[in-house]
């Protein structure tokens, strides 16, 4: 027997007709190229979507197309994030930062059919425009008329948009229809497209704003350094939207120095962003403190925030630091790492363990942890496994890719790679990626624990360990490490001296290198793939 609820559509356009109803003179901020601020609230959002769902009809775009952005976070961008799904179409978000191969790749494999760029990004996407043959429209915005461009079939976003009608009716009726398309940024291979629906987000949007999740309310003001291009911005366009909460949007100034001055003047209370740009915020603080009391929660995901970093932001700026876990194939988020009740008598130093884990799954995604023979293993604190996942907003299959077991499962979970411990209370620990582990002598090391550990050590900046081939064990440890340029000189021996007593003899790495800079993805995060590779050349200590 059937259950007598409506069959109500879960669209995006739904979360946007909410926005304007209960929020309309809710902001949105935008720094502008120039540098200037932009600002207009949830009406006019609404209003420049209708305008340019219009837009995309008249360009030819129908409900199924591929519509490709390629753009930093800014309010044009966000008018495409709903404008696209809205009118039925699929809005795939190009990463700027990928090699002109992976873009073209990309662009070809999704077959976009119109691409709307930033003009601040024009040169980057000219330089693979030969190789692209797909693409029927290109739509310049944050650019004027004269502007120059090699590119064919050029049109100009804010005169399609004063040329549109403002009144449209959403085309987007079937919740399972596709609405985003996200090619992984390959940290562990070539990209790999997922394909959102507009169930699916709209599901992963009421996760992400549960109470024991991220919790936005209408009183929140979310920076959103994570970009647009980069796991559909964490989903935090539409979390925003849902919950009323006002947008900040940097454009493309991340330096440190321009995000403090937002959250300060902004008064934004929830920043969202990686680890490795709260690293340099955090010195920009403390070398010019602001006023960023109505901070509540400083997001952190897409790779482990060192303990020592929360600490430091705990200690030293009263900051109070959310960390949490996801992939592109999870829409992205799949576990967040709120203190519960029963940590709240904990010393501080304890609390901050707890904060520096992944966290616990968000209710609507499943989790388990498995060992290589696929059984599942105890939630104890100390046995690591491979982490697999199942919910409503994670992927079952790749964009034109036949499903593989090397991803799915027989019984229907999505291999994650990465490899943790989870505690007794649900909270998951991530100690690697499958990729990443050093397998020596039959027993696992965590690079990531000798990585966290060697950036507490004040001198040193940045550290990535890697796993480097060994005739007797297999693989061994080496740890590639950047100094802090005001800190004190360290040698090697008094590196491993230091790690000696944390870990047991067999984990300390047997080399040690000194560099200028980790090499980093498209993403930020650390580029181990490109670090092995420089061993395997010899370019590497
Ligand atoms: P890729 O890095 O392959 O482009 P994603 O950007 O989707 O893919 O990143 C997903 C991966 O990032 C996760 O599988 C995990 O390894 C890593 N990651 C994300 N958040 C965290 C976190 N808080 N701590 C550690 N690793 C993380």
């Amino acid at each position: 027997m059937h259950g007598l609820m409506m069959d109500y559509p879960l669209t995006m356009d739904r979360i946007l007709e909410h926005a304007y109803r209960l929020y309309p003179h809710k902001r949105i901020t935008t720094k502008l190229p120039d540098g200037s601020m932009h600002q207009y609230t949830y009406t006019h959002l609404y209003e420049r979507v209708k305008r340019l769902a219009n837009v995309l009809g008249k360009l030819g775009v129908k409900p199924g197309d591929r519509v490709g952005t390629f753009a930093w976070n800014n309010y044009q961008h966000l008018e495409l994030y709903y404008a696209i799904p809205c009118s039925g179409a699929v809005c795939h978000t190009l990463n700027i930062r990928l090699f002109p191969e992976q873009l073209t790749y990309i662009v070809n494999h999704a077959e976009d059919k119109v691409v709307f760029i930033d003009a601040t990004l024009l040169p980057l996407f000219e330089g693979v425009a030969e190789q692209i043959d797909c693409v029927q429209h290109y739509v310049l915005f944050n650019a004027d008329r004269g502007l120059e461009t090699k590119l064919p079939n050029v049109s100009f976003y804010e005169e399609l948009m004063a040329d549109a009608d403002d009144d449209y009716e959403w085309r987007a009726t079937d919740e399972n229809a596709a609405m985003g398309l996200c090619y992984t940024s390959g940290t562990t291979g070539d990209p790999k497209g997922v394909l959102y629906s507009h169930r699916s987000m709209y599901l992963h949007t009421m996760g992400a704003n549960q109470a024991n999740s991220l919790a936005l309310t209408e009183a929140d003001v979310v920076l959103t350094v994570v970009p647009q291009f980069h796991a559909m911005a964490w989903g935090l366009p539409y979390a925003c939207a849902f919950a009323g909460a006002e947008m900040v949007m940097p454009g493309p100034h991340l330096k440190p120095p321009d995000l403090a001055e937002m959250i300060a003047e902004e008064k934004v209370t929830v920043p969202a962003g990686v680890p490795t740009i709260w690293t340099g915020l955090y010195h920009e603080l403390k070398e010019n403190p602001r006023d960023v009391s109505h901070v509540r929660a400083l997001l952190v995901g897409g790779a482990a925030m060192p303990r020592a970093l929360i600490e430091a932001y705990e200690k030293d700026l009263n900051i109070n630091v959310l960390h949490a876990w996801g992939m592109t194939e999870m829409s992205p988020l799949g576990t967040v790492s709120h203190l519960q009740s029963h940590h709240h008598e904990l010393p501080k130093h304890e609390q901050w363990d707890v904060k520096a884990r992944q966290g616990y799954p968000v209710a609507g995604v499943e989790m388990r942890i498995v060992n290589d023979a696929g059984e599942e293993l105890l939630w104890d604190g100390v046995t690591m496994g491979e982490v697999q996942v199942r919910g409503p907003w994670i992927a079952k299959a790749y964009y034109k890719v036949d499903s593989s077991s090397e991803h799915f499962t027989p019984d229907g979970w999505f291999r994650t790679g990465d490899v943790a411990t989870m505690s007794e209370d649900g909270y998951m620990h991530i100690t690697d990626r499958t990729k990443d582990l050093v397998k020596s002598g039959g027993e696992w090391i965590s690079s990531v624990a000798l990585e966290n550990s060697l950036m507490a050590h004040q001198s040193v900046m940045e550290a990535a360990v890697i796993a480097i081939p060994d005739e007797r064990w297999g693989e061994r440890p080496m740890a590639v490490v950047v100094l802090a340029s005001d800190a004190n000189p360290v040698t090697d021996e008094e590196l491993l001296e230091y790690l000696a007593p944390k870990f047991p003899k067999f984990w300390l790495p047997n080399r040690l290198a000194f560099i200028e800079e980790i090499p980093k993805t498209s993403v930020g995060k650390f580029d181990k793939k490109v670090l092995r590779h420089r061993y395997a050349e010899g370019k590497l200590g």
